[in-house]
């Protein structure tokens, strides 16, 4: 076993990482830890602390007490160079940052090679924004009066994330709120804890002062619960399902934090009969089977018109079935396994539901037989019924679920008969029925003929069960401050105490 938190890690080692709660590497008070399984290996490679409450109530207090100390007293100015540094130390460490994403969550390395390169974009773009937050100088009512707004950092952060993306959807909460100033406590997933903590090592190295970022690591829900219910924090970051999103919403109330809740999805792409059908069966490809599924925009549900439902079917299946499982870490893989038992457990008992309901499996239907492990044969299911659970409730699975269609309206009411709201895409040639059906989705973002495509400069975010608030985007900024006004007395004239100004 090593014993240092950023030690390499050999097949026959145990990585031995440890939390980051100001500026030290610290165990739980209890001493607990628990390890995190590499998926494909199917063992166990590293093992972190299982914080408890009062592991919860040390980060908190670290994050609020660097909000008074050198942090608090830099300007934006000063902010964003100590962000650039971030966004270029990430940027220098990708390829290992990607590593170790991999062992942790059994995504493809060349996927999270490309989100690792990518996530420095949002520490330059949110750099930009740090030094821009202006406030407004208002024309008063009263003559004897001037008044100005300020946007102040909300204060401590507290970021929960899951194990998809862990270190892209902890960045789209990092750069905004580093750049309004507030600090930070993140509790990764308890399937991928790592690279938070590895994240801190360079959140250090760029010299943010200590106790701005936090890192507390535990199993199960407990650690989520208590930070998400701490009475100190003042804003919850949330990214996961909806229902844990919910009871972090419930949580958060109890004490008025302020929410932002990233949750669950099952969205629609509607393929009309003048698309590139080429293109349509390329972008559901992408939409389902990439990250094997495990994404919160799936483009879960296909809608296609009945005039090329067949040839779309026949298309789509024809790339499933050549679609490359394996090791994740080889760059011919094209989908790799379930990243833990109970989301393989979740996505073969859900399509065990479907085969009982008498869905046509068109390809697939299951686990993988020859690989085992966590594999799912990328599947696509034919002959649902609209009510159906599997096309209802998000898989976050390697699962389509194909309807037809006759008219744009009905294509429409099916694409927005779900409880869910966070995504979707039009596939057509007709740029006036692109627009149209894309401004009737009840969804936070379209894509027309596009699929599975973010930036930082983009808002981000869901209707319905699909979630609060959105991130990215100049706006995600002032989910990260609060506004101050400002009266300022003009004439030292003494007024009628008892009347309001
Ligand atoms: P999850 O809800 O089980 O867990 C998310 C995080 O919350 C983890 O860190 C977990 O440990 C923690 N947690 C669990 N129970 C908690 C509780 N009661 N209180 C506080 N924290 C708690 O989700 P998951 O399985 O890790 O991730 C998959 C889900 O995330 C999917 O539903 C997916 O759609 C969603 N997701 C959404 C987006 C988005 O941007 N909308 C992005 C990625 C993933």
């Amino acid at each position: 076993m090593s014993t240092t938190t950023d030690a390499p890690v050999t097949a026959a080692e145990v990585a031995y990482y440890q939390m980051v709660i100001n500026g030290e590497r610290v165990e739980a008070h209890s001493g607990a830890r628990f390890d995190t399984l590499d998926p494909y290996a199917q063992k166990a490679w590293a093992s972190a602390p299982d914080a408890g409450a009062s592991d919860v109530d040390a980060a908190v207090a670290a994050a609020r007490a660097a909000l008074s100390g050198p942090w608090g007293a830099m300007t934006g100015f000063q902010r964003a160079v100590l962000m650039r540094r971030l966004g270029d130390l990430i940027a220098r460490d990708a390829d290992t940052l990607a590593v170790l994403e991999t062992r942790d969550s059994g995504k493809l390395l060349r996927e999270m090679s490309g989100q690792l390169s990518y996530i420095p974009q949002w520490f330059y773009y949110y750099s930009g924004l740090a030094d821009k937050l202006e406030g407004s100088a208002i024309p008063s009512d009263k003559p004897n009066f001037f008044a100005y707004t300020r946007h102040e950092p909300l204060g401590v952060v507290a970021a929960i994330v899951p194990w998809n993306s862990p270190l892209l959807l902890l960045a789209w909460k990092l750069a905004p709120a580093l750049a309004a100033g507030c600090t930070f406590v993140v509790k990764p997933s308890d399937h991928t804890p790592i690279t938070a903590i590895a994240l801190a090592a360079l959140v250090e190295e760029a010299g943010f002062p200590p106790g701005v970022f936090n890192v507390i690591t535990g199993y199960g829900p407990a650690t989520g619960q208590a930070l998400a219910a701490h009475p100190d924090v003042d804003k919850v970051a949330f990214t996961g399902s909806t229902t844990t999103g919910i009871s972090v919403a419930h949580a958060a109330a109890d004490h008025l934090s302020r929410v932002t809740l990233e949750l669950g999805g099952k969205s629609a792409q509607l393929v009309f009969p003048d698309a590139d059908i080429d293109a349509a069966a390329n972008g559901v490809i992408a939409g389902v089977f990439a990250a094997s599924g495990q994404t919160c925009m799936a483009g879960a549900r296909l809608l296609v018109h009945r005039s090329v439902h067949d040839e779309l079917v026949a298309k789509v299946v024809a790339r499933a079935e050549t679609i490359t499982l394996g090791n994740p870490a080889d760059p011919a893989t094209e989908m790799g396994p379930m990243a833990n038992a109970p989301q393989f457990e979740k996505v073969t008992g859900m399509l065990a539901a479907a085969r009982k309901e008498g869905a046509t499996i068109a390809t697939g239907g299951g686990p993988d037989s020859g690989l085992g492990g966590f594999f799912i044969r990328p599947t696509v299911l034919t002959g649902v019924a609209p009510t159906s659970e599997i096309v209802c409730e998000e898989v976050f699975g390697p699962v389509l679920t194909v309807l037809p269609f006759d008219t744009e309206d009905e294509a429409i009411a099916l694409a927005n008969a779900s409880r869910y709201g966070l995504a979707g895409s039009v596939w057509t040639k007709d740029i006036h029925r692109g627009h149209r059906v894309a401004h009737r989705l009840r969804a936070g973002t379209v894509w027309i003929n596009a699929y599975r495509t973010v930036g930082p400069n983009v808002p981000f975010g869901g209707l319905k069960y699909s979630g609060v608030g959105r991130e990215n985007g100049i706006d995600a900024v002032y989910e990260y401050t609060e506004t101050k006004s400002i009266w300022v007395e003009l004439t030292g004239d003494t007024r009628d105490p008892f009347t309001l100004g």
